[in-house]
């Protein structure tokens, strides 16, 4: 089942006492920056510090009452997990998470103080995805894709609602991506209602399965080293991956060293702590200036959930452009 714009509508209108609609900002010192006219979409601030939150709320909402009962279960690098545990207290559903062992410490005590079960296990995001397929099975609990969800998508949906309806004159949305879940979002929201505006996917190089399945048109798994946890995905997601098909104008890669850099010119010229994901948007205006020179470009600074480290680097010195 696809998500449609009325599934977007319907999550909208059960995410409007929930989730108060998140800044639209511009900054001229990253205009200057980046020779675009750039709007920042600043997920980054809500309640879980990353936009996951609409989805998990939307999902949750949506569950019947025999799922509700015997809970859900994610599997997730971090915020997928936020998203769901937080959602599920709201709900007051039984949660558990499945997250790698040496997740971001913020991000694994988060999802404790939400009050979900954690489960450190794995090296990376997929043998938590592994692990938690299993325990789900045990269990009989509901898993929750990290993509592989129309509620999800549509609830991260009305994120791009308020974009589009804030800023109908944008060329060009540029959206980070791990599994797909917020371009997929981008694109269906932008087919309805802005069709001149091009979505363009960014990826880190070094974790490039869902770039690369958008290239190939296949479902492919590929090495997954980036730091930025939020794209930090092996494979590439059959829901996101369809919906995502015939919809981008564009899939673009950019270096971890360039997140950073971008990280760094957030805090600078936007005032915004971005965690590595959060930043990846941004990375690409850095990386394509020529491309997006003089166009108006709303980047979706998707998350600000960084870890003691990553905070740590970023204020560090730096060559910054
Ligand atoms: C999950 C996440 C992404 C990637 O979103 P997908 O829907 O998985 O593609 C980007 N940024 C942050 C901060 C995230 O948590």
């Amino acid at each position: 089942m696809l998500p449609t714009i009325t599934d977007a509508l319907r999550a909208r209108r059960l995410l409007r006492p929930l989730l108060a609609p998140t800044p639209l900002s511009t900054y001229p010192a990253l205009d200057a920056a980046t020779g675009a006219k750039v709007y920042v979409k600043h997920e980054n601030v809500q309640p879980t510090g990353a936009f996951k939150v609409r989805g998990g709320l939307n999902l949750l909402a949506t569950l019947d009452p025999a799922e509700r009962a015997r809970g859900v279960l994610g599997y997730s690098t971090g915020n997928h997990a936020q998203s769901l545990a937080y959602a599920a207290a709201h709900h007051g559903v039984p949660c558990t998470i499945v997250m790698p062992e040496k997740s971001n410490p913020a991000k694994a005590r988060a999802v404790r103080d939400l009050g979900a079960e954690l489960i450190e296990y794995g090296e990376r995001f997929d043998e938590a995805r592994a692990h938690a397929e299993r325990v789900a099975a045990e269990r009989g609990t509901r898993l929750v894709s990290a993509a592989n969800e129309p509620a999800i998508i549509a609830g991260v949906a009305t994120a791009y609602l308020e974009l589009f309806e804030a800023e109908p004159g944008l060329d060009v949305v540029l959206v980070p991506v791990g599994s797909g879940t917020g371009a997929a979002a981008a694109a269906l929201v932008a087919a309805a209602l802005a069709p001149d505006c091009e979505v363009i996917a960014v990826q880190s190089a070094a974790a490039p399965a869902a770039h690369d399945s958008w290239r190939t048109g296949e479902l492919v798994e590929r090495p997954n080293r980036t730091v930025a946890e939020g794209l930090a995905t092996g494979s590439g997601f059959a829901l996101t991956q369809r919906l995502l098909r015939d919809r981008l104008a564009d899939f673009l890669l950019v270096e971890d060293e360039q997140i950073g850099e971008a990280q760094r010119l957030c805090l600078r010229a936007a005032h915004t702590v971005a965690e590595g994901a959060g930043a990846a948007a941004p990375a690409a205006l850095l990386a394509h200036r020529d491309r997006f020179a003089g166009r108006s470009v709303a980047v979706i600074c998707s998350g600000g959930n960084a870890g003691e480290a990553e905070l740590n680097r970023m204020g560090r010195a730096a060559p910054i452009g």
